[in-house]
């Protein structure tokens, strides 16, 4: 189904008294259209709810961070005028929030450490559901563990409900790489609750993520918050986005075209924006005149590369 899906999660907006979004970027290059729908669709709707929007760089994946990145970013961010409206977190300066909730859960005897390879994996299916680890590892992994029949679904804001069954389909999850770099899913579960985000709005391939971090929340004793998944963007061949040459970065320089591609994109008639040659009038237009209800959930198609007259 193709029309807008968005009152399928109807208590989106209705059932919050007050609301707090976020975007949160891995610093592993230059923002492009793709990330860029993401921050732009996620300030959207936290000013349509009249909430607050904040920026944290997600930098635990030591191995994937790319120097200069984050400061790339954030000054992306503030040449579109995106501002965070509490000052910008680092997941590298938060470790210690990390450590105390892996501690609760090790206590809890919900997570373990796992001695298993990336062999002994591959013998399982590549699922972790028990461990096969033939010896000893300096550093081992810390996973939680996961029930056999735990299903986990929800109702998406936009898109259709999704459900997981995670021990068939992920299995016992990794908390702390072998590596000692802390896993995404640990390091946001615990952010978006230690910094009271009460609404995730994140593109469509973190779908499948959202089960495991329900089933944390839950093994924390954390409240869930709301969740919308934004569609894809997918290049003029039809590719996802970061897979193409269109993943290139978008342009700082001159914010105004990709602010009106990215309106559009979002569903949002091009006319409702006016002809203003400001950053900040048309974000302020843009506040105003944004229609959530016109959201698409279908993966969105660029009719063009980025940077053709
Ligand atoms: N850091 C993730 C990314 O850049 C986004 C995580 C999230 O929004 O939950 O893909």
């Amino acid at each position: 189904m193709n029309s807008s899906a968005f009152l399928s999660g109807g208590s989106f907006f209705m059932l919050s008294v007050s609301y707090r979004g976020r975007f949160a970027p891995s610093p592993t290059g230059p923002l492009h259209l793709g990330s860029m729908l993401v921050a732009f669709g996620s300030w959207l709707l936290a000013r349509h709810a009249g909430g607050q929007w904040l920026v944290r760089i997600e930098d635990v994946d030591r191995t994937r961070e790319v120097p200069g990145a984050a400061a790339n970013q954030l000054t992306t961010l503030e040449a579109f005028g995106l501002q965070s409206d509490l000052p910008v977190e680092r997941q590298s300066d938060r470790q210690p929030l990390y450590q105390r909730a892996l501690q609760q859960l090790l206590t809890d005897g919900m997570a373990f450490e796992c001695h298993c390879s990336r062999s002994d994996l591959a013998d399982q299916g590549g699922i972790h559901r028990y461990c096969a680890g033939q010896r000893q590892r300096a550093q081992p992994a810390t996973r939680l563990r996961v029930a056999d029949g735990n299903r986990i679904g929800f109702e998406d804001a936009l898109q259709e409900y999704f459900e997981q069954d995670l021990g068939t389909e992920v299995g016992d999850f990794v908390l702390l790489r072998a590596d000692g770099c802390w896993a995404y899913q640990l390091a946001v579960v615990v952010d978006d609750a230690e910094q009271g985000v009460t609404h995730v709005v994140r593109g469509a391939d973190l779908m499948d993520s959202t089960p495991r971090q329900m089933f944390l929340q839950q093994q924390l004793g954390l409240a869930t918050p709301h969740y919308l998944h934004l569609p894809l963007l997918l290049d003029t061949e039809g590719r996802k986005l970061s897979k193409s040459l269109a993943a290139t970065p978008v342009d700082a320089s001159d914010p105004l075209p990709a602010l009106r591609l990215l309106w559009s994109l979002l569903g949002q008639p091009t006319a409702s924006l006016g002809k203003t040659s400001s950053v900040w009038r048309l974000l302020d237009t843009a506040a105003h005149q944004f229609n959530p209800q016109l959201l698409q959930r279908a993966p969105v198609q660029l009719m063009q590369a980025p940077g053709c007259p």
